[in-house]
């Protein structure tokens, strides 16, 4: 196999390529990566970068890992695809074994797919057929949390905070969902009842009207990294209970330890009816996303009119996934992760604190392995970028957030990297 030189890479990216939420007339700059390792990407010119968000969160044990490498290695060896329809193989077994024992209490059933989106799309058909089989057909709305980033499919898209999801670009395609306030309450404010009136007032006004309530457990990410407190959750949990109205909780970002714990839901001890997984699932290595339900939800649906539940991806249950998967978990449980990441949550706070300082810095906010740095006003993504990538560090702001989510093999060193570079920056923004 020939390689394409990297002037010719860029030639093809700027003539045929889309790129995430990426304009195809005015593109921005995209740098060639060639190999990766640890929590370093190496560029086409040998010029190597500290990977501060973990290829969007997934990465958590870094790049080219060993013992991952070996998994899906081992199971190519085997077969790296079967259909899922009427067949199953360890490697499913062995994740949906997982899966169960390590989220919150009472989800046992497993639905698995390919991206974090469809596994919200996945949760949200459970929701209604649940009710439809409940002959309660009228709850099929979801409620939603302004601020909130569920993906980027139709009905994820819905769940979406109306605002940054351009809501009114598809509003004649897309299902009309409820919004309740963002949480105003920070993740160790002390509890005042104030924070969760709004969303009360909106489950008691349309409980007759709604399936589910669908939020990110503790920190919502890509909707604006906003960390709110465990009460408010709690609260959420008990309002559904009380409203007859489901519970989905998108851990697509939180989960596999981000916040400190396994699962955010950990946080304020509650369980969802649903669960959607993805994102670190497989440390980064494939895509592959899960929907997990309770046995009330699962039996609900297949006891009424469609007797099944009516999804079924033709890469479901993808074996070198699967396997993938299960290799990054056992990694995972086997590592000190809670100690990593107490370490990077409290590097992080030593080291951006002093950011507040700077005239454009808003907030600056840390838990667990996820610090942001709130500015006042939308940074130059480009420019910050190239800046960065001159100083050897890949980050990827959006908006006014310039954040980090590094690996959580990072060293105490790289990541000090990050940060004093960040200062150095954002001092002159
Ligand atoms: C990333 C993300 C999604 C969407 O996952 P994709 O794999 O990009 O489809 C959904 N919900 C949350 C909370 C996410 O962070």
């Amino acid at each position: 196999m020939t390689s394409l030189p990297a002037p010719e890479i860029r030639a093809i990216d700027r003539e045929h390529i889309w790129h995430p939420y990426a304009s195809l007339t005015q593109p921005l700059p995209t740098y060639v990566v060639r190999r990766a390792h640890g929590c370093t990407l190496e560029l086409d010119d040998g010029r190597t970068l500290i990977d501060g968000m973990a290829s969007w969160w997934c990465a958590i044990h870094g790049y080219n890992v060993p013992a991952l490498n070996a998994a899906v290695a081992n199971q190519l060896a085997d077969m790296a695809h079967v259909m899922f329809g009427g067949i199953v193989h360890e490697p499913a077994a062995r994740l949906a074994q997982h899966l169960v024992a390590l989220t919150p209490p009472g989800l046992d059933k497993v639905f698995l797919c390919d991206s974090g989106s469809v596994s919200v799309e996945v949760a949200i058909k459970m929701a209604l057929q649940y009710w439809q089989a409940q002959g309660r057909p009228a709850k099929h709305r979801l409620l939603s949390l302004r601020g909130g980033y569920h993906g980027d499919t139709f009905a994820a898209m819905s769940v979406c905070d109306p605002v940054t999801g351009m809501h009114h670009l598809f509003a004649d395609a897309m299902p009309r969902q409820l919004f309740a306030e963002t949480p105003r309450c920070t993740f160790d404010a002390a509890w005042e009842d104030q924070y969760i009136a709004d969303f009360e007032h909106q489950i008691s006004a349309h409980a007759h009207a709604l399936a589910a309530v669908i939020l990110e457990p503790i920190v919502q990410g890509a909707g604006g990294m906003r960390f709110y407190a465990p009460e408010f959750l709690r609260r959420v949990r008990a309002l559904c209970d009380r409203h007859d109205v489901l519970l989905i909780a998108d851990e697509i970002a939180t989960g596999f330890g981000r916040t400190g714990k396994l699962f955010a839901c950990e946080w304020a001890g509650i369980s969802p009816d649903i669960l959607c997984l993805g994102k670190a699932l497989t440390g980064g290595y494939l895509t592959l996303a899960a929907t997990l339900c309770s046995e009330k939800i699962s039996t609900g649906i297949c006891t009424g009119e469609a007797g099944v539940f009516m999804h079924g991806p033709t890469f479901m249950g993808n074996p070198l996934a699967c396997a993938v998967a299960n290799a990054s978990i056992e990694l995972l449980l086997a590592s000190p992760w809670q100690e990593r990441i107490a370490a990077i949550e409290t590097q992080l706070r030593e080291e951006l604190e002093p950011c507040r300082a700077h005239a454009g810095v808003a907030d600056v906010r840390v838990l667990g392995a996820i610090g942001v740095i709130e500015m006042k006003e939308p940074v130059d993504v480009a420019v910050l970028q190239r800046e960065l990538v001159k100083r050897g560090i890949w980050l990827r702001p959006f908006g006014k957030l310039v954040y980090l989510m590094p690996p959580y093999v990072i060293t105490r060193e790289e990541l000090g990297r990050i940060t004093a570079t960040l200062r150095e920056l954002l001092g002159g923004l």
